[in-house]
């Protein structure tokens, strides 16, 4: 066994288009972990890896945010999370040569694909400004660099420290604490760009901006809807729940622009019947709803309800619920005693008849769950839209009770954690007076800069150095030409990183690269052995704790290298225990424990074999920490999103083989796609009506008012059953056409979900 790192780049002229699968997982599944895994890893890598992940005493998967079962199956992940694993636990390794080898320029025309195939990295890498190559540099000096770099700032503000959702609870800690005592709250991160719509929706009408369910509730539910969510791609271990929620007699609605082969069969490779026989259907009903259409069904839903009550007065509406815990129920009423259902049909693409259908199940159901997650957070009227959701919820009690709730659904791995911990530009005061209390400084009470407002400020030459725990900024960004120019105008940029991405490419004048350990690896500190902590989608904080050896000598912790800079920047003077930290994890957990809400005893309840979950009002108690102390049922103005004749509305999304900018390879086996990714998927009635062809290359242009066009070049139409009217491209290819100012009110995350674009016969094949 000896992978090789792949030298040419890969290119679409092999690609491969057949008609879309209608099954997940299934021994295709097994075939597409076990296989590379066992090429990539070896057996006995592979056998200690897959027997320890997500397991109580194991390591928590990289990827995704569901949440464990209770009870562990011996073999605890899904197919997307055993890539996941591969890609991190890889035995190749970026050798020193590789950086003589390839000039930054070089490494800036190679897709991300390449970038992640050249192997974990290894040893800290400098490029000086003026030069085009990376040079290995010892830590001492990588952090001299970086801590010189900071201290010239003219001020705190003129830096901004980006985080990605993989960070750790404790790292994550530890580096808000950082940068707080630095003296700016520039925290962006990455919710900022997929669910801060819901953080805000959800923090204003309930309280909290996290999931109301437990993992156990999936199980009580008698009406699932799935809405703008691909579980079988993104959070493949829900279609398990899902499965189970069905045996037990649950209902299952798909409300997706797309088919996804996910919600229509399940075949779970732990069953028989997944394995050689059907499988499970899921979805009951498939709504293919019009992009940006979330709103206005909610609300025709929330409106057939109350026609429902008001046929049948006191047997519709929760009303004992909605007397002691809501307020806003009679303005709600008014306003969707005005709904046009004219403007819902347009709005939705759905029928009447569709919408109804929905509408019963949702009455006849006792207790139901709604999840979600990017196809409803990144759209103009996203946080309306998630108060939508709220409101229908609210009409009948399916908030605090078992089998119902608001579930939005987190992308990775600890993004939740994260902002747990403190990580998000505008904590609220009480969090930074707990952080005065504990620690010798006062922290910045300015809010700092968002992922988008970062972007502007580096346009403005407002910041100088940025620095990434984790992550790929520059790729997962919106308005990619604008972001990848902004980054190249700072003075320096740090990443904390485990392999190659675009980021790395595309860099300030100068750059640092600060290869850290993986979440499979053991990670030794002065004190031992250490573990790290995480919480999932529904709010459970549990322990990770790395299986193999480091996959080399020189390789720092996340923690390690957050103290460190910490220590070069702050000097040894900032009364921080910064050394202590690094080397036992348990003396950042303490702080934890009496600055983050919720985590006191935080040593004692993560080494509890199940964790612990963090208290919810709303779910634990029917209590609404709101502005009002009660859950509040909004009016929210529908707008339909409008698209011109002869334009389509494209959304952008993941394939089936990547984790956010991280590509696993070039196929899309859910969708039909081989060898490829620069493609557009098409409504075949509409390619007929652009007198347009499947296989044919066209340009894509996006169009916004008093702005040039942003354009796709060179994509291959792929015929296939979108909603009418809605086209689809993956995403970060596609990012070059939402312009930065195109973003969500009030959560201003990037609207990549609803763009208007042109399709024009290709100049030039990609
Ligand atoms: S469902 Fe998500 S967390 Fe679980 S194994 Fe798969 S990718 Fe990892």
């Amino acid at each position: 066994m000896n992978p090789k790192r792949p030298i040419d780049d890969a290119t679409d002229a092999l690609i491969k288009v057949t008609l879309p699968g209608h099954a997940a997982a299934g021994i295709p599944g097994v075939v597409h972990s076990m296989g590379p895994a066992l090429a990539q890893l070896g057996p006995r890598r592979t056998l200690a890896l897959f027997t320890s992940m997500n397991q109580k005493e194991g390591f928590d998967c990289m990827s995704c945010a569901w949440p464990d079962p209770e009870s562990r199956k011996t073999l605890e992940f899904c197919e997307n999370g055993a890539k996941a694993v591969i890609w991190e636990a890889t035995p190749i390794t970026v050798p020193s040569s590789f950086w003589a080898e390839h000039p930054v320029d070089e490494l800036a025309t190679k897709s991300e694909y390449w970038l992640g195939q050249q192997g974990r990295l290894i040893e800290p890498v400098y490029k000086a400004a003026g030069d085009d190559h990376y040079r290995p540099v010892s830590w001492d000096e990588a952090f001299a660099l970086a801590g010189a770099a900071l201290r010239g700032l003219d001020s705190p503000h003129q830096a901004a420290f980006y985080t990605s959702g993989r960070a750790s609870n404790e790292a994550a800690f530890a580096y808000q604490l950082f940068v707080r005592a630095f003296g700016t709250n520039n925290l962006p991160d990455c919710s900022n760009m997929c669910h801060e719509s819901t953080g805000t929706a959800l923090s204003e009408v309930i309280g909290i901006g996290k999931s109301t369910v437990s993992y156990d509730d999936f199980e009580r539910a008698d009406l699932i809807i799935v809405m703008g969510q691909n579980p079988g791609t993104n959070h493949p271990r829900m279609l398990t729940a899902l499965e189970d929620a069905k045996r037990a007699g649950a209902t299952i609605v798909s409300v997706n622009p797309l088919p996804e082969a996910g919600l229509q069969r399940y075949k779970n490779p732990q069953t028989v019947r997944g394995m050689i026989g059907k499988g499970t259907t899921l979805a009951d009903q498939f709504l293919q709803i019009r992009l940006g259409g979330d709103m206005a069904l909610l609300q025709a839903l929330s409106k057939r309800v109350l026609e429902a009550e008001a046929a049948r007065p006191g047997t519709v509406l929760d009303q004992a619920f909605l007397a002691e815990h809501c307020v806003g129920l009679d303005e709600l009423a008014a306003h969707l005693a005005q709904l046009d259902e004219a403007e819902v049909l347009a709005a939705t693409g759905l029928t009447g008849a569709e919408i109804d259908e929905l509408a019963d199940r949702y009455i006849r159901a006792e207790r139901v769950i709604i999840t979600w997650a990017m196809g409803v957070t990144q759209h103009k009227k996203a946080v309306a839209g998630i108060k939508e959701i709220v409101n229908l919820l609210l009409l009948r009690g399916n908030i605090g009770k078992p089998g119902a709730g608001a579930s939005p659904i987190r992308g990775h791995s600890n993004v939740q954690g994260d902002r747990t911990m403190g990580i998000w530009e505008r904590m609220p005061d009480s969090f930074l007076d707990a952080l005065a209390r504990e620690f010798p400084f006062e922290p910045p009470r300015e809010h700092g800069v968002d992922a988008v407002q970062g972007i502007q400020a580096m346009q403005r030459g407002d910041i100088k150095v940025w620095v990434s725990l984790g992550g790929n900024f520059v790729g997962a960004i919106s308005d990619t030409a604008a972001a990848e120019s902004a980054m190249r105008g700072t003075d320096l940029t740090v990443q904390i990183s485990t392999k190659l991405n675009r980021s790395h490419a595309v860099t300030g004048k100068a750059a640092l690269i600060l290869p850290t350990l993986g979440r499979t690896e053991i990670d030794r500190q002065a004190s031992g052995v250490q573990f790290v902590t995480v919480e999932d989608s529904v709010c459970a904080v549990h322990a990770s704790r790395g299986r193999v050896e480091p996959v080399a000598p020189n390789l720092l912790s996340e923690v390690a290298i957050v103290s460190r800079l910490a220590r070069a920047t702050l000097g040894e003077t900032s009364g921080i225990d910064w050394e202590g930290f690094e080397s036992d994890y348990d003396v950042i957990r303490d702080h934890i424990a009496a600055v983050v809400p919720g985590c006191a005893d935080y040593n004692e309840k993560v080494r509890r074999s199940e964790g612990f979950v963090l208290p919810n009002g709303p779910r634990d108690s029917r209590t609404f920490p709101t502005a009002v102390g009660k859950a509040i049922l909004t009016v929210n103005e529908l707008e339909r999103v409008e698209c011109p004749p002869g334009r389509l509305l494209l959304q952008t999304l993941r394939s089936h083989d990547q984790f956010n900018t991280t590509i696993y390879s070039r196929n899309d086996r859910y969708r039909g796609i081989k060898k490829g990714r620069d493609v557009v998927f098409v409504n075949p009635d509409d390619l007929d009506e652009l007198g347009l062809d499947d296989g044919q290359h066209v340009d894509v242009f996006s169009e916004w008012p008093g702005q040039p066009d942003r354009e796709l070049r060179g994509m291959r139409i792929v015929a296939y059953p979108t909603a009418r009217g809605c086209a689809a491209a993956y995403f970060p290819e596609a990012n070059v056409l939402i312009p930065l100012a195109s973003t969500a009110e009030g959560s201003n995350t990037p609207v990549s979900k609803a763009v208007v674009v042109r399709l024009e016969p290709a100049r030039t094949v990609g």
